[in-house]
């Protein structure tokens, strides 16, 4: 068995002295607790050297002696592929197990070499996988006994937990281990106090935070938390040595950076956005992010007072949407962030009272019948200081605010109740919704289930509509659910179609029921013969895979004559009517003179 002699240990007492562990980057962020953690596994399971060696391939190293790798990769590539695999491993002979072909355990720790090894895999509270503690000896072993393999379990568990606790303390973030915001504000106050004067920041956004919350509701927690941490190590390899990543947002990093005032190298910042526009192989699956990168030159001494991660971040927002991918900070971004953020609190307000939020409702005509069939729900809000707010503004807010779901909920559940009130009233109608990117979940299942029940409607009188664009950027799960809503009846609308740049026969997978064509297009019919082409062959297409095919966008009697001589099963559009308060439609529809929208017969 072991030999604690080969240790070079007096007897079997550990005396180790405070600080014999470190972080083999050495830019000094520890787990807290890695110490008596380490020191308890070491002594209870008589290892000189234990190290907790995290999936972002930063390690820890605590040894009982003198002997302690230099290097963060100081274990060797195959061991530390066995300790992400997620399972206890133990090798009781590094030289004579196949698995590693007599490979060295550590390559680094000079004429010494390690002969048993054993690891534990670390988990966060929540159970996310982040690394593993291993144990090593100079010596063979036979294995562990189950009183040692429960130490080892036990220690592994209290690591995870000092982890955790590192980033309840605000330091660490726990998925990619980097030290988060109030390190940033602690190290910019350390420069002050070291009396700099100048620094510039920058910000890093992976992805506008609609696309990628859709992204972790498609691909799940395990691939964003892989993706970021393969984002972090790009920006890394970027950055000059002896400046640290913080990670300050779910998928936001920033950087204090080293230059003068005049001015930062755009060639080098064009090189960060080229890195990290190329695609990541995460998990072995393909993707590419859209990054924003900001920079901002910061006067140290004006610290106080100011929030300049604020003011990077508008302008890694502003950069999102760029050519380039990176932009210094304009005042007048901040300016349009601030009119944004009041504008989501406000927003917020608005879906808890309700009562400067309505909607419209918009007619669908059928041209067979010329009757109106359906009408389309369409948000309002009136804002008591700034009047009406159109939906192309606030929609994309709640978007990207993590509102839309309570928004839609309120569209579904006010809408139906209309649409309820309307069925008993005697007019034979149908009602379409709009649903974003966010919406795409189970729940949006129970709720269309809950809100026919409640208000007495069948599900064969609603109908959703998803634009090309959010169908594009969703996978499988947003096919299967859409699958199920189309199973209870619920019909589904392709929106704007023409926008997104996707060919009808992979949309033809989708199973939606009917397709709208993009207004652009309609509106353009009139002046341009060649936009009349497109809306006659995309309405020809459609028809013929199946679609029932909606043109909105009607906004004359010429456009709408054209319209009636194409493959089109429905209309909507200005020249029918625009979309109207509730209280409205009644008078509309007992107005609507049927036969002049029907199609002529032959
Ligand atoms: P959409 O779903 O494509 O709705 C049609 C939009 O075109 C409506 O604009 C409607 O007022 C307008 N429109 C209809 N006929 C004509 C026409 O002949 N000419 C012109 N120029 N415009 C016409 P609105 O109400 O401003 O809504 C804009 C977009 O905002 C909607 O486009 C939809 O994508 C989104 N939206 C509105 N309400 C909701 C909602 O409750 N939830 C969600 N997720 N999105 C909504
Ligand atoms: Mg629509
Ligand atoms: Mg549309």
């Amino acid at each position: 068995m072991h030999d604690s002699g080969s240790m070079g240990l007096a007897g079997s007492a550990f005396d180790v002295p405070s600080g014999a562990t470190r972080e083999a980057f050495g830019d000094g962020f520890a787990v807290p607790g890695f110490d008596a953690v380490a020191r308890l596994a070491a002594h209870s399971l008589h290892v000189p050297l234990v190290s907790l060696v995290l999936s972002t391939g930063s390690a820890f190293w605590f040894s009982a002696d003198a002997h302690r790798p230099d290097s963060p990769h100081a274990l060797h590539p195959r061991y530390l592929e066995a300790t992400r695999q997620g399972q206890t491993q133990v090798v009781p002979d590094t030289e004579a197990d196949t698995r590693f072909g007599g490979a060295p355990l550590l390559t680094d720790i000079g004429p010494t070499r390690m002969r048993f090894f054993a690891s534990e895999p670390v988990y966060t509270l929540s159970g996310q996988h982040v690394g593993a503690l291993c144990v090593m000896d100079y010596s063979p072993r036979d294995g562990l006994n189950e009183s040692e393999c429960a130490d080892l379990r036990d220690a592994a568990r209290l690591a995870g937990t000092g982890l955790v606790l590192g980033s309840y303390v605000g330091r660490i973030d726990p998925v990619t281990q980097l030290p988060h915001r109030n390190a940033f504000f602690e190290d910019l106050r350390a420069r002050q106090r070291g009396g700099e004067h100048q620094a510039w920041l920058i910000a890093v956004d992976v992805a506008p935070v609609s696309r990628f919350s859709a992204f972790i509701r498609a691909m799940g927690h395990a691939y964003a938390d892989e993706l970021m941490r393969d984002v972090a190590a790009r920006v890394q390899v970027w950055m000059p040595e002896h400046t640290h990543l913080y990670q300050v947002g779910t998928s936001r990093f920033a950087a204090i950076l080293p230059g003068s005032a005049d001015g930062i190298d755009a060639a080098w910042m064009d090189e960060l956005v080229h890195r990290l526009r190329q695609p990541f192989d995460c998990l072995g699956i393909p993707l590419c992010v859209q990054p924003g990168v900001g920079l901002l030159s910061l006067d140290i001494d004006q610290l106080e007072g100011g929030d300049p991660l604020r003011l990077v971040m508008s302008a890694s927002h502003a950069a999102q949407e760029s050519v380039r991918g990176w932009a210094t900070y304009e005042p007048s971004d901040d300016e349009r962030h601030r009119q944004e953020f009041f504008l989501v609190t406000e927003l917020a307000a608005a879906l808890n009272e309700r009562a400067e939020l309505d909607l419209h409702y918009q007619p669908r005509v059928d041209l067979a019948s010329g009757r109106c069939i359906a009408v389309e729900a369409l948000a309002r809000w009136q804002h008591p200081t700034q009047g009406a707010i159109p939906p192309g503004r606030f929609i994309e807010l709640a978007e990207q605010a993590g509102l839309m779901r309570s928004l839609t909920e309120w569209v579904l559940d006010h809408g139906v109740a209309q649409l309820g009130l309307w069925q008993r009233a005697g007019l034979d109608l149908k009602l379409s919704i709009n649903v974003s990117s966010s919406d795409l979940g189970t729940e949006l299942i129970d709720r269309l289930r809950e809100a026919a029940g409640r208000h007495a409607v069948a599900l064969e009188a609603l109908e959703l509509e998803v634009t090309e664009g959010t169908l594009l950027e969703h996978s499988d799960t947003t096919r299967e659910i859409l699958a199920a809503i189309r199973a209870l009846g619920v019909g589904i609308a392709i929106d704007d179609f023409g926008t997104g740049y996707s060919n009808l026969t992979s949309l033809r997978e989708m199973p939606a029921t009917s397709l709208k064509i993009d207004q652009s297009f309609v509106r353009g019919m009139e002046a341009s013969p060649h936009d009349g082409a497109i809306v006659r062959s995309m309405t020809e297409l459609a028809r013929e895979l199946g679609f029932r095919v909606v043109v909105e966008g009607v906004e004359t009697a010429s456009i709408f004559a054209s319209v009636q001589g194409m493959a089109c099963d429905e209309v909507q559009g200005y020249h029918l009517a625009r979309p109207m308060p509730a209280a409205e439609l009644p008078d509309w529809l007992a107005r609507h003179d049927v036969a002049r929208f029907r199609r002529p017969a032959g």
